[in-house]
């Protein structure tokens, strides 16, 4: 292990000297310069995304990593995948391997190198193959759908056009091959050199087959993607009732005409459902008529639903086929790709959620790790050493707290008879967190004479252990309450098509509850504290990815854009955590005793807070000492 500053800086941020954020952005980056892209800080990995092929994952490394321990070799993926599979293999305990960063820093990527590895190492044998196989396979499945879950978004939605437009499937599925032909695809990216979508699809569908998916379901998941590709081609256009009401209707009837075929469903019903919107109170049904931006929304927010719905259908489909194949009784591993912290220069509710998550990942990581430090002290007999850090669970508790949590003001907001409105909501937010520690805006500012242009009237801030966010409550309320209309998920539930109408259950009459959906936000909770169960459960891996530059540039260093992800990642915050204790720890090693070392070390003279002996490891308090030792090595020599 590197230890001094070398030329390629520290191999372990804890060992870091000086500790600050511009070090450790310095020490990323003279590694990056020399190809280094993985850092530790402890057993948590840092990886800067090459933009190139590296020769450093191929079978002679997976070799290499597998017979050596973490610290033993260089920092690599490899080394991590290899700790969780060992630790799932020899004390019995799940795996849970977070990977968090931006778009296009590497999460994917990392995941799949996580999960190729664990099968080349894995045990061999026929039930293991066949696990294995499904594994790998997964990934392409859920790659070609999962990355066009954000439709319109970015680049990714090119994936499912290809996969759709390929091998001949436009004739059954009625699709253009001409990608430029959907509104919910990006015109500038369907056609990519190199790219042959034929053989894609080949590989999407036999993924699909090794799985476990029969024809008829790959057909029918292949139409309900199509589906939402039609959808977004219905145009919807003004219409006035004979009252002079704004209404609207289909422009053209092909498209929803072909939408029917596709999925047995009755034209006239999904027009209907599209263009109107029925309301039940207790005594009676009112129909109302949706002016043509009502009717673009609902129908997005169907398409944007169905899809959605679809993936976590495959992904359930997906495990399932994998529980059969292993047995009921299983260890996991879960592989775990999380979109990171995210500060946009106008953030709204999608913003807020996301990064509540990552306050909570935040507070997992800190706890979990405190009590990995603790266990590890206990088993080595070495008395406890207090840890001095930031406890997010204020900024935790400010959004989630049952009663008076910002996500339960909201709901109460959404909730409340009368007139509602984001202001409203805002107000109340003002009124009750004047004095919270991390809650800031307008109104609190100016009751606190300070004076801060930069902060618009309709927004609160948040300071998150990343950093201050600014939230603008526009559309707040609404967000919260995108729910589907009632008429669109019944119209779904009536097509004759057994794979849509499954993705609908609540369309069903007989389910149409009188209890009221739960919101955006609550639904979101829910995952979230579903998600934390799930990673207490586990034994817990980091990853950590971070983009070099915006250009996809091999070897290129941005320090601005590192700075701000690292800041996001609360790296410097990881460092501190990690060393808060002891920095350092090696065993004794075989050819020297305990008592050795100890009579090695006492000749030093150096102070006993900086070193404790525990059963088979030497514990090192500060990476000043560390170095001191290095180098009194190395005279000796
Ligand atoms: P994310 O999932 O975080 O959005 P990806 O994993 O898709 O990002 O990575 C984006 C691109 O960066 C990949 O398509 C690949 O070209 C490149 N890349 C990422 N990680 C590596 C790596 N370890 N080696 C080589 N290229 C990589
Ligand atoms: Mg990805």
């Amino acid at each position: 292990m590197t230890l001094l500053e070398g030329s390629v800086g520290v191999e372990d941020l804890v060992l870091l000297e000086p500790l600050e954020q511009e070090s450790l952005i310095r020490n990323l980056q003279l590694r990056y310069e020399k190809k280094e892209i993985y850092t530790y800080i402890g057993n948590v990995l840092v990886s800067v995304n090459p933009y190139q092929q590296l020769p450093i994952y191929d079978l002679e490394f997976v070799a290499k990593y597998r017979d050596y321990t973490f610290y033993e070799l260089k920092p690599h993926i490899y080394a991590l995948a290899n700790m969780a599979y060992q630790s799932l293999r020899d004390q019995d305990r799940d795996q849970c391997i977070l990977i968090t960063g931006e778009s296009g820093a590497g999460k994917t990527e990392a995941s799949k190198l996580v999960m190729s590895y664990v099968a080349a190492v894995c045990g061999k044998g026929e039930q293991v193959n066949s696990v294995k196989e499904q594994l790998l396979q997964s990934n392409p499945v859920l790659e070609a759908f999962g990355n066009a879950k954000t439709i319109r978004n970015d680049n990714s939605s090119r994936f499912v056009s290809e996969h759709l437009l390929g091998l001949g499937q436009e004739e059954a599925l009625k699709l253009e091959r001409d990608t430029g032909g959907y509104a919910y695809l990006n015109p500038d990216t369907s056609s990519v050199d190199g790219m042959d979508d034929d053989a894609n699809f080949k590989v999407l569908q036999s993924a699909m087959t090794v799985i476990g998916f029969s024809e008829e379901e790959i057909r029918q998941v292949l139409e309900v993607a199509a589906l939402v590709l039609k959808l977004g081609n219905v145009e919807l256009v003004n219409e006035f009732q004979a009252n002079g009401v704004p209404a609207s209707g289909i422009c053209d009837g092909r498209g929803v005409q072909e939408i029917g075929e596709l999925v047995g469903l009755n034209s006239g019903e999904l027009e209907r459902a599209l263009c109107s919107r029925t309301m039940e109170t207790a005594k009676e049904k009112v129909v109302t008529a949706l002016n043509v931006v009502q009717a673009q929304y609902a129908r997005d927010a169907l398409a944007k639903n169905i899809y959605s719905r679809l993936f976590n259908w495959l992904v359930n489909r997906i495990n399932e086929s994998i529980k059969v194949s292993t047995g009921e009784k299983r260890k996991v591993m879960g592989v775990l790709d999380i979109y990171g912290f995210e500060i946009l220069e106008d953030n709204s509710f999608e913003q807020f959620v996301i990064n509540y998550c990552n306050e909570k990942l935040q507070q997992v990581f800190i706890e979990m790790t405190l009590k990995e430090e603790q266990e590890e002290y206990k088993r080595e007999g070495i008395p406890w050493v207090k840890v001095e850090y930031f406890d997010n669970g204020i900024i935790c508790n400010l959004i989630e707290h049952n009663q008076r949590g910002i996500l339960a003001m909201l709901d109460e907001e959404c909730l409340r008879p009368g007139v509602v409105s984001d202001s409203t909501f805002l107000a109340k937010l003002n009124q009750l967190f004047s004095k919270h520690s991390h809650y800031e805006s307008k109104v609190t500012q100016n009751a606190q004479r300070q004076y801060d242009h930069s902060m618009g009237l309709s927004c609160f801030r948040i300071c998150h252990y990343a950093g201050k966010v600014t939230y603008n409550v526009n559309s707040f309320i609404d967000k919260n309450n995108d729910l589907l209309f009632r008429d669109l998920s019944q119209a779904m539930w009536k097509a004759r098509h057994p794979l849509l109408r499954s993705l609908f259950p609540e369309g069903d009459p007989k389910q149409a509850s009188l209890k009221r959906p739960p919101t955006a936000g609550a639904q979101f909770k829910s995952s979230v504290t579903t998600l934390m169960k799930n990673l207490y459960s586990k034994n817990p891996n980091y990853i950590r990815c971070i983009k070099p530059n915006e250009q996809q540039q091999r070897g290129h260093f941005s320090f601005e854009l590192v700075n701000v992800q690292a800041q996001y990642l609360g790296l410097l915050e990881n460092v501190r955590v990690r060393r808060a204790g002891y920095a350092y720890r090696q065993a004794y090693g075989s050819f020297l005793e305990r008592e050795g070392v100890e009579k090695v070390l006492g000749e030093l003279s150096m102070s006993s807070e900086e070193l404790a002996f525990g059963k088979t490891k030497i514990f090192i308090r500060s990476p000043k000492t560390l170095f001191y030792l290095e180098e009194q090595r190395r005279l000796r020599l």
